[in-house]
């Protein structure tokens, strides 16, 4: 029985760990790596035939950096079966649907520039082959994955339809039961339930995203927004928030929902400038099965706390851009989070050379991105070409994330740490991931390991 480890390893997108037993090959995950153009597209190309052999994906979740790949895994020749959650086979469809338009404005984008332009990895037809693989199951339901690996997928808390999976693994008469936490989300967070427990395991693989750091209180965060949203009507200014569309644009709406309901800070206008934002708002609402209780207890006959007088969802491109000329305070959230496309870089580049504007970083900014330079307090930004001076203010909003930070990956993995017997620290920068790893040994369990790109472990 063996581990193996392909995306994710040392970093933190391209998710792709293999399990091999009793002669089956089942792949957690299959995310796209996320990074400079050119750079991502060789190592997305790179479908190695291990993964395209293998019997089924155990899909973790719906973030691209864990699922965008599935069509081009399916393209290439997959022909198992892709389960997941209920949640998350609803929100495939757009992620992937979306995934494949970007590629494809991409490649036209460049093209029109007269830039090499490097073609699609996987197009909509090929997204609509590789979702006639879902499987989708319940929470909490065994289901066998492969010939001696059976599978179950627990709450991870961290989005909608979010797993941890846990696997029971048999060669000949040994048996273990391995837990992959996927993403993990926080406690307290608002809008899903907490994550559940990590369950008695053999081995555990765990993200470690935010392995060295901890986050504000999600209640600290709320007062930072509150106040934010009353500066900027004071100075009477915009508020640009680059937002992924799945997972942070909820969480920011059901906040922004429940600072207004409470009169923290005056009511203002609210853009939610991303046709697949809203998309996966709706399908967010009408995922009431995997709401917490004080989520429950908001939910209106009008919408709320997902739609509200001051929200308006934009969808074509004219209303979007009858924002670059409003006065006033307002907020925009837009897509990508990391502001390497879609929309957001327009309200970018038509309000951050405003000094009463400002930039509301509320996720993860990866190296190499135009959201780490704001992040980083660049003065000068380059948008579509064009050199512009960032006068607004850039303010990072931490604890929106949604990821486990330190301490609560060590709440949920500290009963287990002792224990399990081998733990396998991915999903983190070398930094971030090393530290946990640290941390573990500290708490006793045998083999901590922090794999690098192709490595290999016997399942002891
Ligand atoms: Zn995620």
């Amino acid at each position: 029985m063996k581990l193996s480890f392909y995306g994710a390893a040392r970093t933190v997108t391209g998710s792709l760990h293999y399990i091999d037993a009793g002669g089956s090959t089942v792949i957690l995950d299959c995310g796209m790596y996320q990074g400079p153009r050119l750079e991502s597209h060789e190592r997305n190309k790179k479908m190695p035939e291990k993964a395209v052999n293998a019997a089924a994906c155990l899909l973790s979740h719906a973030h691209i950096d864990h699922s965008g790949s599935i069509p081009y895994l399916v393209k290439r020749g997959f022909r198992g079966s892709i389960f997941c959650t209920r949640a998350t086979a609803d929100l495939l469809r757009v992620m992937l649907l979306d995934s494949a338009n970007i590629q494809q404005r991409d490649l036209e984008f460049l093209q029109r520039r007269g830039v090499p332009a490097v073609e699609p990895i996987y197009d909509i037809d090929d997204v609509e082959e590789a979702l006639k693989r879902l499987v989708p199951v319940r929470y909490g339901s065994w289901f066998e994955a492969a010939p001696g690996i059976r599978a179950k997928f627990l709450d991870a808390g961290h989005i909608l339809g979010s797993a941890v999976t846990l696997v029971e693994a048999t060669e000949g008469s040994m048996t273990r039961n391995i837990c992959f936490t996927g993403d993990l989300g926080r406690r307290g967070m608002p809008i899903l339930r907490d994550p559940e427990a990590l369950p008695a395991c053999d081995v555990v693989l765990t993200e470690s995203t935010y392995g060295d750091r901890t986050h504000p209180s999600g209640q600290e965060t709320e007062a930072t927004l509150a106040a934010i949203l009353r500066d900027q009507a004071a100075r009477r200014g915009p508020i640009i928030v680059p937002a992924f569309s799945l997972g942070r644009t909820q969480n920011l709406i059901y906040a922004l929902y429940q600072i207004f309901k409470r009169g923290d800070a005056p009511r203002m206008p609210v853009f939610v400038d991303s046709p697949l934002s809203s998309k996966v708002t709706k399908i967010v609402s009408q995922h009431r099965d995997c709401f917490d209780d004080e989520a429950l207890a908001v939910l209106g006959a009008d919408g709320a706390p997902f739609y509200f007088p001051e929200i308006r969802y934009i969808e074509g491109v004219d209303e979007s851009k009858e924002l670059n000329d409003r006065s006033g305070a307002f907020l925009v959230l837009s897509a990508s989070g990391m502001c390497e496309n879609g929309r957001i870089l327009h309200h970018l580049k038509n309000h951050i050379y405003k000094p009463n504007a400002m930039v509301l970083l509320v996720g993860y900014q990866a190296q190499g991105t135009l959201g780490r330079r704001l992040h980083d307090g660049a003065q000068l930004v380059r948008i579509y070409g064009e050199e512009i001076e960032v006068k607004a203010r850039v303010q990072v909003l931490p604890a929106m994330s949604a990821h486990a930070d330190r301490n609560d990956l060590m709440h949920y993995l500290s009963p287990v740490a002792r224990s399990c017997g081998q733990i396998f620290v991915v999903h983190g920068e070398p930094s971030a991931a090393v530290s946990l790893g640290d941390a573990m040994r500290g708490m006793g369990c045998a083999q901590v390991e922090v794999p690098n790109p192709g490595d290999s472990f016997d399942v002891v």
